[in-house]
């Protein structure tokens, strides 16, 4: 697919035959060629002749060409390719050796992701790497791709085999977008200030909404909707923890009493605990939390300062129940 744009520091372009010479400083690069499958070019003929053999308009492959902003000059190639067996956007990159070491791939997969987002659903992206080219495994990194599992590949003409890294980075769907998954996610990248600590069968959270102090969460590690769908051995440490999370907010709040109540939100109903430190006459009436009608007003919003006094009353309590 033919594409153009422009990153920081860089000119993404469709590759053109013309484009040869400079190609095979990389093609012709046995350095480069390394952990490559296809096999090294000898002639800039040849890497003419595979510029001429692509189908460059493929809406399933964007393999452009990277370019230096501040010379124009074309420095690798590379991309996505759509692989339709793993639901999964496979990235593939050559650079010129000279040109390695200035974060140039991730800049460019990134912005890439974002132009194939925006024409159609990325369902996910993944990416296989020699186990020891730890650069290519930056570049997986900086993506937000994980390690999934212990791989190998071999190249094209069969002269060698490498022991290799599945990476890949799943994109939740908007038609099953999970507010909890989501939340979770915003702590593993760091993202969510709400976060307290990580238990082993879930995380705990500040609540946004403070209308009543303390208010406390414990998301489920596993997307699950009742504690019958959970192995037991993982049910059960989820009730620890959760007992152990309502004591924290015991100790560290000093509530007249605490309501425990275990519901489910987002697409499949995620589980997640709601730990309320409750005091008497905090509600117009005697009874459960969910009688009053504003507890999602923005003024029950923490200041930033509120909030990590919140976070750091329960979080040294956990540290101490916790061990
Ligand atoms: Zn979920």
């Amino acid at each position: 697919m033919k594409v153009n744009f422009e990153t920081e520091h860089l000119i993404i372009r469709p590759l053109v035959p013309d484009d040869a010479d400079a190609a095979f400083r990389w093609c012709g690069d046995p350095n480069v060629n390394t952990y490559m499958i296809y096999p090294l070019y000898h002639r800039a003929e040849d890497v003419r002749a595979w510029l001429e053999s692509r189908d460059a308009d493929d809406p399933d492959n964007y393999d452009e060409g990277i370019c230096l902003k501040s010379t124009g000059e074309l420095i690798g190639s590379g991309g996505m390719r759509y692989r339709p067996e793993r639901s999964a956007w496979e990235i593939g990159y050559n650079l010129r050796a000279d040109q390695w070491g200035h974060g140039y791939t991730g800049e460019y997969m990134t912005a890439l992701l974002d132009v194939i987002r925006r024409d159609r659903p990325v369902e996910a992206i993944d990416g296989i790497f020699a186990a020891e080219n730890s650069k290519s495994r930056r570049v997986m990194e900086k993506l937000g791709m994980v390690y999934v599992r212990d791989t190998s590949y071999e190249k094209l003409d069969g002269s060698q085999t490498f022991p290799a890294k599945y990476y890949r980075r799943n994109f939740l769907q908007p038609a099953d977008r999970c507010l909890i998954c989501e939340r979770i996610e915003m702590i593993r990248n760091g993202s969510n200030p709400y976060f307290v600590r990580e238990l082993e069968t879930g995380y705990v959270v500040i609540g946004d909404h403070q209308r009543f102090e303390g208010y406390t969460l414990l998301l489920c590690k596993e997307h699950a909707t009742e504690l019958s769908q959970l192995a037991p051995d993982f049910r059960n440490a989820f009730l620890r923890d959760m007992a152990v999370t309502a004591e924290a907010a015991e100790r560290a709040f000093r509530p007249d009493k605490l309501n425990y109540e275990l519901l489910g939100a987002g697409k499949g109903r995620h589980m997640h605990w709601h730990i309320f430190p409750r005091r008497n006459g905090d509600t117009p009436k005697p009874g459960p939390v969910w009688q009053v009608q504003d507890m999602n007003d923005d003024r029950y919003l923490p200041t930033a300062e509120k909030l990590e006094e919140l976070k750091s009353a329960l979080g040294k309590e956990l540290d101490q129940l916790c061990g």
